[in-house]
């Protein structure tokens, strides 16, 4: 078998067999790649606990005919453990590691730049650099705006003008009194602000906010919900 090497992040594992588990990983230079992780849930495993959702890893994984198969695993970065004890932390690291997990549908998709978005998003809740609920929110609209879904946020979508009050998700954003949509609703200036600061990463603009405004988060989870096509249950239970 063909043997590759390359670091990713875990996004999610499930059970497979009596003791194996198939891990989704979101790696630099693969894309996402699913693995198969033999004897991971034994307790004696040689990969310990390096192939956990969130822990950053340096792989070598052998190429499968149907799945790859794991065959080292050395941590680069124990994101897991300062996100796992810390809740907020934990529920905005789920919204990350989906949104990632459902932006990246194609596996062996060349994603350098979500790859390094998805790292620091991850290094950012396990140091609290911010506060959890900013650093996801911020990470989905990066991620999407990355992927080709940017919202106008400081100007009409129709006439460039900026007096906007009104937000439309299928119409890319921000409108003015005269060309909003049936589909578009009010939204206040505020909102607005901090999605352009959260879209922008300008953690100076975010300064003392310790989690987003209730319509800030409604636009994310809209936005991320009409883009990729279906809900993000993370988001929804947190
Ligand atoms: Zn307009």
């Amino acid at each position: 078998m063909a043997l590759y090497r390359d670091e990713g992040v875990v996004l999610r594992t499930a059970k497979l067999g009596e003791a194996d588990r198939i891990i989704t990983l979101l790696t630099r230079s693969h894309g996402k790649v699913r693995a198969v992780a033999k004897g991971v849930r034994r307790s004696k495993s040689r990969f310990g606990g390096r192939l956990e959702p969130f822990m950053r890893a340096d792989l070598l994984i052998a190429q499968g005919r149907s799945l790859d198969v794991i065959s080292q695993a050395e941590s680069l970065a124990a994101y897991a453990a300062p996100i796992s004890a810390d809740f907020e932390a934990y529920s905005a690291a789920n919204v990350i590691a989906e949104t990632a997990d459902k932006l990246v549908a194609a596996e062996n998709e060349r994603t350098g730049a979500q790859y390094r978005l998805l790292v620091g998003a991850l290094n950012a809740l396990a140091k609290h650099a911010h506060a959890p609920r900013l650093i996801s929110a911020s990470y989905v609209m990066r991620a999407l705006s990355l992927a080709g879904w940017t919202p106008r946020l400081s100007s009409c979508v129709v006439c460039g003008g900026t007096d906007a009050a009104f937000f439309s998700v299928p119409d890319g954003g921000a409108m003015c009194a005269n060309d909003h949509t049936t589909q578009s609703h009010r939204v206040a200036q505020p909102t607005l602000c901090q999605l352009e600061a959260l879209l922008n990463g300008d953690w100076a603009a975010l300064q003392g906010v310790t989690e987003p405004l209730p319509e800030t988060s409604r636009i994310v989870e809209d936005w991320a919900e009409y883009y990729l096509e279906r809900p993000l249950r993370s988001l929804r239970i947190s």
